[in-house]
């Protein structure tokens, strides 16, 4: 201890006193010693200065021992306090240390050694019990934040819960308004196309050269009108889970043909060419055909749309015996490798200006996605700004329902026993979807 300490010895007996201050001393304690002889004393000291360690005797003359510790404890004094005892007082000295004294010394042990000795363990045990009580602290108020953070975070997610369900809600209700809109606007629309067909019809009468270019209008722009609004209602039903396949064996050939034919004329009238090229030892497939070929249409007059110049390749042909896959190329614009993703969300369109010079719901590809995950196949795109764009979808050549047991058997398609290939329908990367 080469510190000076500032040691209190409270007791009312001079002899006593003395015999404390010489053993310190005698043991070459560098010290400040005070000296007071009852507790009230003793207590003053302790409020006003800070002690390293106090010697007090049990037996004080205005109050004995145990409430003078527990004064200085309900005072909120702290200091190491080493209680002298008369011989035969160690069980009340035990109490004592219960009630918060450091240690305690029998006044018929004092040597130099013994006081020395009980000075320093009483010092260090004073220590460790100030530094536990910190850290015993610290982790209070660490465990209280945690608490705190806790329950933040608790409140935190029963919002974000809240907001879900409510952001849920307003989805059914936005799924179920586009349903029902797109459902009661095909009524007339069917009405309007329907009636300037039948207008054109001779035995109404011969129209005019300009009421016959009226009429067409409707015609064209009710059909337009009518696969937009098809386009919303398929893709409401999609976000509902309401859209079934309807899966059958069919000549997947005479389906491309087919939406081939009824795309010509709007190539032919931007001077495009349209080329098809079936390729296929087998042309029969098990899927649901009104879909293939509203996909095929889907992606020819985006092929159509958004090429100014050149050529539209549609390919056919067999991945495998149990795929198939449809290509449709074209020398368009283009598509930048940062849009590849974006484009298949639903109302995304690479220019989402309303002076955009290309008309069109943003629903075709968004639509085809979810069409092509249901059928378990994939697409890829491939595109070049300036140059083109190559969509390519791969197809099971049976797919899987839904309601089919996982273990139905293979349909025999033209002697070939062909297998579901439905294994792994989600796919994405910045050429795959
Ligand atoms: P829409 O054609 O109604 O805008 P789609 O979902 O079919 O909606 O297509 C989304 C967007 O992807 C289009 O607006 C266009 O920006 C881009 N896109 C699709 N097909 C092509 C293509 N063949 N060439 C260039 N861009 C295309």
């Amino acid at each position: 201890m080469k510190q000076t300490l500032k040691i209190l010895v409270v007791d009312d007996n001079e002899v006593d006193r003395m015999a404390v201050r010489d053993a310190l001393t005698k043991a070459g304690v560098q010290m400040e010693l005070f000296e007071v002889s009852d507790g009230n004393d003793a207590f003053s000291a302790l409020s006003t200065t800070a002690y390293d360690c106090v010697f007090f005797d049990y037996h004080l003359p205005d109050q004995h021992g145990l409430t003078f510790i527990q004064q200085l404890h309900s005072s909120k004094i702290k200091v190491p306090s080493v209680v002298l005892t008369a011989q035969g007082d160690e069980q009340i000295a035990v109490q004592l240390i219960k009630a918060g004294a450091t240690d305690y010394l029998s006044k018929s042990k004092i040597s130099p050694e013994m006081l020395v000795q009980v000075l320093r363990s009483a010092i260090r045990i004073y220590r460790a019990e100030t530094q536990a009580a910190l850290v015993n602290q610290q982790l209070r108020e660490s465990h209280e934040q945690l608490l705190r953070k806790n329950q933040e975070l608790e409140r935190q997610q029963q919002q974000i819960q809240m907001q879900n369900f409510k952001l849920l809600e307003v989805s059914q209700l936005k799924s179920h308004f586009l349903a029902t809109m797109s459902h009661e606007l095909r009524t007339p629309m069917n009405a309007i196309i329907g009636f300037s067909q039948i207008l054109f019809r001779s035995k109404f009468g011969q129209l005019s050269h300009q009421q016959a270019d009226m009429v067409e209008r409707i015609l064209n722009n009710g059909k337009h009108l009518l696969m937009l609004v098809n386009e919303v209602l398929d893709f409401s039903k999609l976000e509902a889970g309401r859209l079934d396949l309807k899966a059958e064996i069919f000549d997947v050939s005479k389906v491309i043909n087919l939406a081939v034919g009824e795309m010509r004329s709007l190539a032919d009238a931007k001077n495009l060419s349209l080329l098809v090229q079936t390729d296929l030892q087998n042309t029969l497939v098990f899927n649901d055909p009104v879909r293939i070929k509203q996909i095929l249409i889907n992606l020819l007059s985006n092929a159509i749309k958004f090429t100014e110049h050149g050529e539209i390749w549609v390919e056919v042909k067999e991945l495998s015996a149990s795929q198939v896959t449809i290509v449709v190329r074209d020398t368009g614009i283009g598509i930048a490798p940062r849009d590849f993703k974006r484009i298949f969300e639903a109302f995304r369109q690479v220019d989402q200006t309303i002076t955009r010079k290309y008309p069109g719901t943003g629903l075709g590809l968004a639509i085809i996605d979810s069409l092509v995950r249901m059928m378990g196949g994939k697409i890829f795109l491939e595109s070049k700004l300036g140059i083109g764009s190559m969509f390519k979808i791969e197809l099971p050549r049976q797919i899987r329902l839904f309601t089919e047991a996982a273990d139905a058997p293979a349909i025999q398609l033209d002697g070939d026993e062909i297998y579901s290939s439905v294994k792994n329908p989600h796919h994405s990367s910045s050429q795959t979807r």
